[in-house]
Formats: structure tokens, C-alpha cells, sequence
């Protein structure tokens, strides 16, 4: 037996398998302690009633034989489609419900998406970074280029001509900085992609929590993108279906390399290895998307924004720099004093209880920074914030620089 050497390149954890197992032991040690959750990625509102209905009718078509459903469409149910292809339209995107893709969740997305290129493809990464763009690159053995966001490119990395890449992945709204491309700074990256004959993988997984009509939500906003990008979204976060697993991928028709059409080889590749998404799945989806849906899970959505503003004004009353937050439910904060990352998650989490992500899981660009994320209850958010705008950040360092001498060799 030979194993897949690229999985023992990477780390041994997960990032958040990591924070769930120090948590685990700061929870054993003190187990009376209070603990505020502001790492996780996990949505915490209750599913939206129209979604729940649909569901529930859904499951009881299956009870009849005349309305059972079996295997369905691999591609997804043309309902769906059609519906996701209306919902680009209301943010004026002309995207056909034949270029749709639906299924079971954008992680599984982008680690499919993989099949698509070629083992030796080099691709070109943001740092900081989704860990799922990287750990998946690596596993399908990848040469991996970084575009480094730091603070005073507001984390939004540009092409470097320089670099010589065939996959470009983009993140906008931003897991884990919070920052959001502009149209302008999008068209670069399609004229670059363009240039080097590169495909752009833009995951829009948080474009539901843009609150500007001045930013875009779709690279298919940019003219030429329908000739060099392949767009994920999902529903976990803009509808609350993190446990009920439903995305979709966008591969337009136009979307040739070598002559052969991705759309074509992307249909091939699933319905070899999917089998389609759940009925009953894709009902719920097609509540979420329609007007009464998008009614209620606006609702929620706002309601993390809103979380998001009172995690920016608790923080920036204690002083300290952030970014993000406006436009996506994560918060980026600079640690103060040049603390390390790690270093200052687990101050906050022994001294305070508050739970966040260092920012040094998201690759060597996020070290010095910490995510705060906007998906806990109003209460959560509420606690934290008030110990968070009370924050010595003074003492905070000095605890720092204790237990650096502490855990210095002798
Ligand atoms: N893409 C980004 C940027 C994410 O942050 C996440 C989840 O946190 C995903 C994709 C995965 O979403 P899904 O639940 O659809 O697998």
C-alpha cells in the first residue's frame, strides 16, 4: 500500500479541530469558567420557517408513491436552478440555470473542483486564507504561490505579474480578514487570469452579507468573466444551512481550455462521483431563495451584521486596529503589542473566557491578528463585547510577556 504523501504535508489539525481541542482542555482545567464562543463558523439562528415548511412538504411527497422522488437531476433539480439563476438576476447577473451546478456544500465544492486541473497545476492563493483553499491544494499535491494581503493593502492581495499561475482562488467577502474586492480591483483579477490563460475559483460563500450596492456580489459582475472563472455560493451562511448541506457551483458554457468545455468535464466528473442532492434538500433551498425566503433570511443575516457592529465598537473602545465587519460576519483585529497570535487567543481565553481564531491558522499573513466571528446568540455577543470594551490590553501584554519568559528554556 502506498498513501497519498501530500495529506502528511499537512499540519496535523484541522485550524478549527485545533481551537475545538485547546478549548476542550481549557474547559477540563476550569470547568466552572464562562465560555463566549466568537471562533467557530457555525451559524446559531434557527432555520427560517418558509425553509422548515418546505421540508416538511417535501417529506411528505416522499410518502406517496405518485410523488416519491429517487435519484434526481445530478446537476440539481431545474426548480433550483431556475430559481438560483433568478436570484443572480436580481443583482443584474445573467447567469443561464443550465451553467448551475447545485450540491452539498461549498467545501466538498472546492475540494471537487480539484478533479478538474491538472496534479502539476500551480496555484496562486490570498495569505491570509480560507484554510480549505490550501489544505485541498496541497492534498491534490498543487504547487501553491501566495498574493499577500497585509494591513496596508486592507487584505485585499492584487495580481503580481510576476507570478506565473494556472488557479487563482479569490474570497470576497473575505473568511477570515472580512474584506471585500471592489468591481475595479475584481477586473484586474480577471484581466490578469485572462493573460496567464489561469481559472479564477471565486468563492462568494458571504456575498449575502454585503450591504453595499456599490460592491460586487458575483465575479460575473466583471465582463470576461464568463470565460475564465468558476463561482461557488452556498447556503449555510446566508440561510442557516450549515446542518442541511446545500451550495451551488456556477461553470458557464464559455468556459473552454484546450478546447474542451470545463462545463462539459465538470458534468462528466459528477455524474461519475455525485449522485445529486437530496429532494428534499434542494426544496428547502428553492424556499430560501424565494421572496418570502429571502424575507426571512434577511432577517438573520441582519441580525449577524448587527452582532458584527457591536464586536467592531467593544473592540474599538478598548483601542485596538480592526478591519472587516462591514460588509461580512468576521471582525479582524490586530493584536496589540506585536503579541503572536496564538499567543493572544489563549490570553483571551484563560483570562476572559472569550474564544476567537488565531490568525496565524489562516497562513503565515493572518500572524499578529485575530478573527472574531459575528455567528453567536445576541447574548454571547453581548457578554463578550461588554469584557471586550473593558479590555486592558496593557495588562493583557504584560501577561504576555510573563508567560514568555515562562515558557523560555532555561
Ligand atoms: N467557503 C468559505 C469561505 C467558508 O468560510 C466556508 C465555511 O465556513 C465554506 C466555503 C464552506 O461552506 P459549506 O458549509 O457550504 O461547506
Amino acid at each position: 500500500m502506498q498513501l497519498n504523501e501530500n495529506i502528511r504535508k499537512l499540519e496535523q489539525n484541522y485550524l478549527f479541530a485545533e481551537i475545538g481541542l485547546r478549548v476542550k482542555h481549557f474547559r477540563e482545567a476550569h470547568p466552572d469558567a464562562e465560555i463566549l464562543s466568537l471562533g467557530i463558523n457555525d451559524v446559531t439562528r434557527p432555520l427560517a420557517p418558509a425553509v422548515c415548511d418546505a421540508m416538511a412538504a417535501a417529506a411528505r411527497e416522499m410518502r406517496e408513491a405518485a410523488r416519491f422522488h429517487g435519484y434526481g437531476d445530478v446537476q440539481g433539480e431545474p426548480f433550483l436552478r431556475q430559481m438560483i439563476a433568478d436570484y443572480y438576476r436580481s443583482f443584474h447577473v445573467s447567469i443561464g440555470a443550465e451553467d448551475v451546478f447545485v450540491s452539498d456544500g461549498a467545501k466538498s465544492d472546492l475540494a471537487n473542483l480539484c478533479d478538474l486541473f491538472a496534479p502539476d497545476s500551480t496555484v496562486l492563493l490570498p495569505n491570509p486564507v480560507y484554510p480549505v483553499f490550501y489544505d485541498t491544494s496541497v492534498m491534490a499535491g498543487r504547487r501553491v504561490c501566495f498574493a499577500r494581503g497585509t494591513k496596508e493593502n486592507g487584505f485585499l492581495p492584487m495580481p503580481d505579474e510576476s507570478i506565473r499561475t494556472d488557479l487563482i482562488y479569490l474570497c470576497s467577502p473575505n473568511n477570515p480578514t472580512g474584506a471585500v474586492y471592489s468591481r475595479a480591483q475584481l477586473r484586474q483579477w480577471v484581466e490578469y487570469a485572462r493573460a496567464q490563460n489561469a481559472c479564477i475559483i471565486y468563492d462568494a460563500a458571504y456575498e449575502a452579507y454585503i450591504r453595499s450596492a456599490a460592491l460586487p456580489r458575483s465575479i460575473f459582475e466583471i465582463a470576461g468573466a464568463e470565460t475564465c472563472a468558476i463561482e461557488i455560493n452556498s447556503l449555510s451562511k446566508m440561510a442557516g444551512f450549515t446542518g442541511v448541506r446545500c451550495s451551488w457551483v456556477i461553470v458557464p458554457r464559455t468556459l473552454t481550455q484546450e478546447g474542451q468545455s470545463l462545463h462539459r468535464l465538470w458534468m462528466r466528473r459528477q455524474s461519475t462521483k455525485y449522485n445529486g442532492t437530496s429532494y428534499i434538500v434542494q426544496r428547502g433551498a428553492a424556499a430560501a431563495l424565494s421572496a418570502e425566503g429571502q424575507r426571512q433570511v434577511r432577517q438573520d443575516v441582519q441580525y449577524y451584521m448587527e452582532n458584527a457592529d457591536i464586536i467592531r465598537g467593544a473592540l474599538h473602545r478598548s483601542g485596538v486596529f480592526t478591519t472587516g465587519g462591514e460588509h461580512a460576519p468576521y471582525v479582524w483585529m490586530e493584536c496589540p503589542y506585536h503579541m503572536d497570535s496564538w499567543k493572544c487567543f489563549g490570553l483571551l481565553l484563560s483570562h476572559y473566557g472569550i474564544v476567537t481564531s488565531p490568525g496565524a491558522g489562516f497562513g503565515a499573513q493572518g500572524e499578529g491578528w485575530l478573527r472574531f466571528s459575528s455567528f453567536g446568540s445576541r447574548d454571547t455577543i453581548r457578554r463578550a463585547a461588554h469584557k471586550l470594551a473593558a479590555m486592558d490590553w496593557d495588562q493583557l501584554a504584560l501577561w504576555a510577556a510573563d508567560s514568555l519568559h515562562a515558557d523560555a528554556p532555561s
